[in-house]
């Protein structure tokens, strides 16, 4: 089977068709560096009306590559939350009307999800459960993935996400948005011991992020002129390593059977640190996977993979699902203070 998968919840536009035996067939993907840079964030407003003059062209571009009319697909998965609410509207609403016209299934995706999924795509060796680390622009969690639907939140950030704290050292350095790419490329010529600098949490016992210190003292290293700026980049980049471990550390401990560590999300795209996580995993006779980089950013693979694992589950959703601009992987998680979805 085939699907067509559309991503519009943040500043990506893109669409993707997709094999359930996991064959990216034809792909487009449109990032807004250039509508948002001179903003240093993305604007909602401007994200929705570039989605909306991209999108359409997008998906006639990769059907007519991969030859196929839309009565060939098996299904439509589209970003349904969470993310800007505009941007994910225009994607939902594109889909909804592809699906009614051609009678193929609807599948909503929870952005999440595609990210939790994305490894098994690149990766067909890769079984339930998994520990999966989700780091990207707005979350940073720890999970059990149980199964396709099926994700235990074990850690959230109480402040903010880690791909946020890596755009907003970024912006102290004066690197632009956006920023982990920037960041991670100041930081190899720096030294990651020169900056003292907090790992907010570490060693407290409790297993859930929190980076709004750490970004304040960055803040306040720059300010001193006291280090130069790609040893405050990489004395960053080694305290969120040495977070991220100290937490995974703490969150899997009582969960010393799970074969796989996994990590998904925008910052897994960072080397250094997919290296500590890769070590970290094997210390612990952990498999370690991780996507390639062009499925760790926001992409539309990733979400017509993750429609293809509901498909095969037997899921679709109603032509009136709503879109969420906040939809939890975990509704059961208990909430954390000051935490998001
Ligand atoms: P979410 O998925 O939580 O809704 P998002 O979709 O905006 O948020 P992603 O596209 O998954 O986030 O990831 C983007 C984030 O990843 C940005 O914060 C960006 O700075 C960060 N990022 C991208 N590449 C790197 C890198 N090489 N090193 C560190 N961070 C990176
Ligand atoms: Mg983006
Ligand atoms: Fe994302």
């Amino acid at each position: 089977g085939i699907v067509l998968g559309i991503e519009s919840s943040c500043d990506e536009t893109a669409a993707a068709l997709v094999s359930t035996d996991r064959q990216i067939i034809a792909q487009r993907i449109a990032s807004q560096t250039e509508e948002h840079a001179p903003y240093g964030g993305v604007v909602p407003e401007i994200a929705a009306r570039a989605h909306a003059e991209k999108l359409a062209p997008m998906i006639s571009d990769v059907m007519a590559e991969a030859g196929l009319e839309l009565s060939d697909l098996d299904a439509i998965a589209a970003t349904a939350g969470p993310g800007l609410i505009g941007g994910v509207m225009v994607g939902l609403v594109s889909a909804k009307a592809l699906a009614m016209a051609s009678d193929v299934p609807l599948i909503a995706i929870n952005h999440l999800e595609g990210h939790a999924l994305s490894p098994r795509l690149a990766d067909s060796s890769l079984e339930f459960p998994y520990a999966l680390l989700l780091v990207s622009g707005g979350h940073c969690q720890i999970l059990i993935v149980e199964g396709v639907g099926e994700y235990r939140r074990l850690a959230t950030t109480i402040d903010d996400a880690l791909g946020e704290a890596f755009d907003k050292t970024a912006k102290i350095l004066g690197l632009g948005y956006p920023g982990g790419p920037a960041v991670e490329k100041l930081a190899k010529r720096g030294d990651p011991g020169k900056v003292p600098l907090p790992r907010p949490l570490v060693g407290s016992g409790e297993p859930h992020f929190s980076f709004a210190g750490l970004k304040s003292a960055v803040l306040r290293a720059k300010e001193s002129a006291e280090y130069c700026d790609a040893d405050i980049a990489a004395s960053f980049q080694q305290a969120a390593v040495d977070c991220l471990l100290d937490r995974l550390r703490v969150a899997l401990g009582p969960h010393n059977d799970i074969p796989a560590l996994v990590v998904a999300g925008g910052v897994a795209a960072n080397q250094t640190i997919r290296s500590a996580l890769e070590d970290f995993a094997s210390a612990n006779a952990m498999r370690f996977v991780a996507p390639p980089l062009a499925l760790c950013t926001d992409n539309a693979a990733m979400i017509a993979w993750a429609g293809a694992e509901r498909l095969a589950s037997g899921q679709n959703d109603p032509l009136d699902f709503v879109a969420r601009p906040r939809w939890p992987l975990d509704p059961e998680a208990e909430p954390v203070r000051g935490a998001g979805a």
